[in-house]
């Protein structure tokens, strides 16, 4: 963080603003209240993609095809073991033989991650992190574009392709069927988490180029969102350690433990971790709040973020208590206090330098 980041830090907490800097991999999928999802608006016109996607299809695309897995999605998990989670969470979960949650709760979490990677802007780039990540696997983005070519093309029928971070933190182009993807750990043969994907159904392209999915397939390449793209790969790779800090600091440290314990498995889909765990969380936090701050790292602000953490952990240990909670207020709490945490560490690293 350079210094004009940091007073604006401080001005946002000065001001009482929340203030949350670490992106979520998880996808913002808009829930109403009782847990059903909502199909989201589109970042630009039905018509700003021309003349890659015209604005037919990405009308009828979204209007109607998103719409219908949205709506199939809320009738399918009625009633059912899903109500109530967040589309990671069903992903997670979903077997084969769960045909309809499988091909709706698909169809919703590709298409909300697709509108977000594509861009009328034209002048996105790859940050040099997700640049160096690519050139170590795949040689370069011209070879990256075209093993992504390559995947759509070959998959038969409807599908999609993916650029993915795997299990083993490289990056890795897969293809899909139907509305499967990667994020499907009792479907898929090849798990990881989606930073870009390609929609090679005929909806996506036929009006416009019929049965010419190559052409289609370079034509997206002009229109990818990079920043976007950037943003979920350094959302979806493992968080930097802060060894010094923690080990200053044991309290904080006991924290952090639990906390990555439970926030890691939740990005994922898996709620199970909080749930056990947060009355144990706000406990660590309430210790947290007694403990003696080490003296490099007693400001107000800190010794005020500190205060706020055990609160919000409080409230989020009572929220998983409560029968009517839904996974998606459980996520969101959670959220909110991993940015809380990490408004700390951000302050304290300051204080270190
Ligand atoms: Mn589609």
């Amino acid at each position: 963080m350079n210094k004009r980041e940091f007073l604006k830090l401080n001005a946002l907490i000065v001001g009482g603003a929340m203030l949350n800097p670490i992106p979520s991999f998880a996808l913002f999928t808009p829930q109403k209240n009782n847990g059903d999802f909502l199909l989201p608006d589109l970042d630009y016109a039905f018509n700003a993609l021309e003349p890659f996607v015209d604005a037919m299809t990405m009308e009828i695309h979204h209007g109607k095809h998103h719409a219908g897995y949205v709506s199939k999605l809320n009738a399918a998990i009625k009633g059912t073991s899903f109500e109530g989670k967040t589309i990671e969470g069903i992903l997670a979960s979903i077997g084969p033989e769960d045909t309809a949650v499988r091909n709706n709760a698909g169809g919703h979490y590709n298409h909300t991650l697709f509108w977000k990677v594509l861009t009328p802007n034209k002048n996105t780039k790859p940050s040099a992190k997700l640049t160096e990540a690519i050139n170590q696997s795949f040689g370069s983005t011209e070879s990256l574009k075209e093993r992504m070519m390559a995947a759509g093309k070959t998959v038969f029928g409807s599908g999609w392709a993916w650029l993915v971070l795997g299990e083993d933190r490289k990056l890795a182009v897969l293809a899909s069927s139907n509305q499967d993807n990667p994020m499907m750990l009792k479907i898929s043969p090849q798990t990881g988490k989606p930073i870009f994907g390609i929609d090679v159904w005929e909806h996506a392209y036929y009006l416009k180029y019929q049965n010419k999915r190559g052409d289609y397939l370079s034509s997206i390449w002009e229109i990818i969102n990079w920043e976007e793209v950037s943003l979920r790969y350094e959302a979806a790779l493992p968080k930097p350690k802060n060894k010094e800090l923690f080990e200053e600091w044991a309290e904080l440290n006991d924290f952090h433990t639990t906390m990555s314990q439970t926030f890691h498995p939740a990005e994922g889909g898996d709620l199970a971790p909080i749930k056990a765990r947060s009355k144990e969380l706000a406990q660590k936090a309430a210790t947290l709040a007694k403990s003696s701050i080490p003296a490099a790292f007693s400001t107000p602000q800190i010794m005020e973020a500190v205060q706020q953490l055990e609160r919000d952990s409080k409230i989020l240990s009572r929220l998983t208590r409560k029968r009517k909670t839904t996974d998606a207020q459980i996520t969101q709490s959670l959220t909110a206090l991993h940015g809380v945490f990490h408004k700390i560490v951000g302050l304290c690293r300051e204080g270190m330098h």
